[in-house]
């Protein structure tokens, strides 16, 4: 919602004043996304600006400025989903959990509209333009409006709606004058301590894993230095700039097929003869001028001369003597052109910054004719296993030891995502080394990744010297397997770094990697991803769980006969077996509060592998 004067900030448009390096509405926009299947901007001004930002940019059919009913009835009328999340354009601290609360509360409550409260009986505060609700509200609003209704609170309690909640009053705060934005802007980053005070009846050692990734969605700064890099060298790197494109593509209107570049004025009802004046090949124009009553040889990819419109396929005409008989009906007027500019036209958004390049998006910037692209540094991650019982390779392996295989786990893990590694070998379980070890990963990397140690044996220091060496938000987590799992930052030297003191067992590693890890590390990098998307399938085997904590099972993922998919377990669960895991396609998801699994009955999965 960026449709207001901005008549407080010296008519400037709230949604493009300038917030930490780019603008407030950017920031809404990155938080927003990860939540939400699409978005939608509304604004009354400054629209081509909008624009740039890649999502498509609707002003109110109300006119004047009419509030934001105006701009929800927009988004009604353009949403594709069942359910439209609202908010406005100067909130760009909105919690990154906002849309999924509302969604549990419209589920719990079976109601039409969920919107956001916050503080305390006494100081009890509606942020209304903070909600979510049914697309199918779309009539009683028209007829609202109709009636000239124009507040939205007054609409609200016409509905059967639902307030939600939250904590943290500051992450609604929006911004109203030019004061409270370079307020806002010179304020350092938010450190734990004040994420972790605005939750309430806060437990550090049975955190529900919503709680856990909402804490880890929080903290932390993305990198700030920026390289530039020849395309090819930028496969799997992350954007650090919009790339506007600065040329049509294709540059000019030109066949799909090959066949005859014709006039369709020529068409008549009963045909058409034309007589063919010259040819035209992918980079070699047709020079001459097409004349009525003829036509030109034409290849897929060739410039389309300038009089004619309409190509029609070599298969569907007759050629004789120099001309070709084209039967009536045989093609429409308009067919088989490609317009200029109807892949990129000039001056519109390629791709948007925060976004991991694929092969598309590479062959993409060559299109556009661009060589080199700035894209954030890469992510510096350390990591190394704790125990005095394992052993590296190469080594006996007497009574008693494993090989250490988390640091392979983890060194491929990290790999693929992109980061820079530094392998820290083994660090005994003993405190003095593991403190060291510590403090020389803070000082050289972002992020510290150790596994093992976390919890609540003797040796376990890991957690003890996080929140001595920094801060710790959580260590132990309501969630199997793996449910100790440190949480937090290191200090030394004047350097600070991410902690994710990851458990010991193999497994558990593995699931709370991909699970916790991933998302901070590729916020991290810069990237603006949304969550993975987890897969609906029917179980084919009973499971049991009980409800209070989150389960993650590993599962194979198989057609079931009837074109649906289906999942099963792989065998022993026990968080120390890995070979489970290698022959698991998936990982089944039952949720915190799910109970036992029926045959038949749905649940979700992440699977493992997809286009790469
Ligand atoms: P811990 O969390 O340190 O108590 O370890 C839990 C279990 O995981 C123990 O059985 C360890 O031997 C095992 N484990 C810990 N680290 C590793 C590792 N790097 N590779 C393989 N197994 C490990
Ligand atoms: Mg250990």
């Amino acid at each position: 919602m960026a449709g207001g004067r901005g008549s407080r900030m010296g008519g400037v448009d709230k949604g493009l004043q300038a917030f930490r390096g780019s603008t407030m509405v950017q920031h809404v926009l990155a938080r927003l996304q990860p939540q939400v299947g699409t978005l939608l901007i509304n604004a009354n001004q400054n629209l081509a600006r909008y624009a740039q930002l890649g999502w498509p940019v609707r002003a109110d059919d109300i006119a004047g400025f009419a509030g934001p009913l105006a701009g929800l009835q927009v988004g009604l009328r353009h949403c594709a989903t069942p359910y439209l999340a609202l908010v406005p354009c100067d909130s760009p601290c909105l919690p990154p959990d906002l849309v999924e609360r509302l969604a549990a509360a419209l589920d719990e409550h079976g109601a039409d509209l969920a919107s956001v409260v916050t503080g305390t009986d006494a100081t009890r505060q509606s942020q209304s333009v903070f909600c979510l609700l049914k697309v199918g509200l779309r009539a009683q609003l028209e007829a609202y409006l109709q009636q000239g209704g124009r507040r939205l609170e007054s609409w609200f309690a016409t509905l059967n709606a639902v307030t939600v909640h939250f904590d943290d009053e500051t992450a609604f705060s929006n911004i109203n004058t030019l004061e409270q934005l370079q307020a806002l802007d010179a304020a350092p980053a938010r450190g734990l301590h004040e994420i972790l005070a605005g939750i309430a009846d806060y437990d550090a050692d049975a955190v529900p894993v919503a709680l856990a990734r909402r804490i880890i969605a929080e903290f932390g700064e993305p990198v700030a230095e920026q390289e530039l890099l020849p395309i090819l060298d930028a496969l799997g790197r992350v954007l650090a700039e919009d790339i506007v494109s600065p040329i049509d593509v294709p540059a000019h209107d030109n066949s799909a097929m090959d066949g005859y570049a014709l006039r369709s004025a020529d068409l008549a009802a009963g045909g058409a003869v034309l007589q063919v004046v010259g040819s035209a090949y992918a980079g070699h124009p047709y020079g001459g001028e097409v004349e009525a009553g003829q036509c030109v040889r034409i290849m897929t990819g060739a410039v389309l001369p300038a009089a004619c419109d309409t190509v029609i396929a070599q298969e569907n005409v007759a050629l004789a003597d120099g001309r070709v008989s084209i039967a009536a009906g045989a093609v429409a007027a308009g067919e088989n052109r490609r317009f200029r500019g109807e892949d990129l036209a000039a001056g519109s958004l390629a791709l948007k910054r925060g976004k991991r390049l694929r092969p598309a998006d590479i062959g993409l910037l060559a299109s556009l004719g661009v060589g080199q692209v700035a894209v954030w540094r890469r992510l510096r991650v350390a990591f190394f296993s704790t125990g005095d019982e394992l052993r590296s390779l190469g080594e006996a392996l007497p009574e008693g030891c494993v090989y250490d295989s988390n640091r392979y786990t983890l060194h491929c893990m990290l790999e693929r995502l992109g980061c820079e590694l530094l392998d820290m070998g083994v660090v005994k379980d003993d405190r003095l080394l593991l403190e060291n070890a510590l403090r020389r990963a803070a000082e050289s990397a972002d992020v510290v990744i150790t596994s093992g140690g976390v919890s609540v044996g003797a040796a376990d220091y890991t957690k003890q010297l996080a929140a001595s060496l920094g801060q710790c938000a959580f260590w132990s987590l309501t969630m199997r397997p793996g449910r100790p799992l440190a949480f937090g930052s290191i200090e030394s030297g004047g350097r600070r770094a991410l902690l994710f003191g990851l458990p010991g067992n193999p497994v558990a590693v593995m699931v709370s990697f991909y699970f916790f890890a991933r998302q901070a590390l590729l916020r991290l990098m810069g990237e603006h991803a949304a969550d993975l998307p987890l897969v609906r399938v029917r179980a084919a085997q009973a499971i049991a769980k009980r409800p209070g904590r989150t389960e993650y099972q590993r599962g194979i993922v198989s057609p079931d006969g009837d074109g649906q998919l289906q999942v099963a377990l792989t065998g022993a669960q026990g968080s120390g077996i890995l070979s489970s895991m290698a022959a698991a396609n998936c990982i089944v998801v039952l949720h915190e509060e799910q109970a036992a699994v029926r045959v038949g009955d749905m649940v979700e999965v992440l699977l493992f592998d997809g286009l790469v």
